[in-house]
């Protein structure tokens, strides 16, 4: 077992997760795709998973030294509705519930500045826009970061997969893309 400093982990890049429309898209793109009943906040819903998502995520994460991490409405909820379905571990929750909102902005965004802390990352996400990159870029603390933006009808596929390995792979040792 390898033991990652904690100075190492505090400055790895991340690899930001929504659910909605990027792991759970609108339709079943395929019979691959599993039909799930999960439980949220407020009531009970149907969800279409992935079960390659989570070892395409985890190899994702592996072969770019990155950390996976929930950007998703369904914060906590995630670990329990559905990571374990489509095979990832418990991962960390930004809190995307709570805090400021910030006017014409995703409701996620100023949560999602004040977590990365200058580490650079990656973000997939069906629902963001300009406003964003440009509100992640005014930001004192965020660093370099890519948005993929997932088509919420098909979901995550491989191509967005190599768009973010694409992406790591351009950042220089400090953290910008060359
Ligand atoms: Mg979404």
């Amino acid at each position: 077992m390898t033991i990652t400093p904690p100075e190492a982990a505090a400055s790895r890049p991340l690899i930001l997760l929504d659910v909605d429309g990027v792991l759970n898209p609108w339709y079943r793109p395929g019979p691959e795709w599993e039909v799930h009943e999960a439980i949220g906040h407020d009531m009970t819903y149907r969800v279409v998973l992935n079960p390659a998502h989570g070892p395409m995520l985890l190899e994702l994460a592996h072969d770019t030294g990155s950390a996976l991490v929930w950007a998703t409405t369904w914060v906590e909820l995630a670990n329990r509705e559905i990571g374990p379905r489509i095979g990832l571990p418990e991962l960390p929750v930004i809190p995307v519930n709570v805090g400021r909102e910030v006017p014409g902005v995703g409701h996620k965004t100023p949560q999602v500045a004040e977590y990365v802390a200058g580490r650079p990352f990656v973000w997939f996400d069906d629902d963001l826009t300009r406003s964003d990159t440009k509100f992640l870029k005014g930001h004192d603390g965020v660093g370099s970061f890519r948005i993929i933006q997932v088509g919420p009808r098909q979901g995550l596929n491989d191509r967005h997969l190599r768009q973010a390995a694409a992406w790591f792979a351009s950042l220089s040792e400090n953290g910008t893309p060359s």
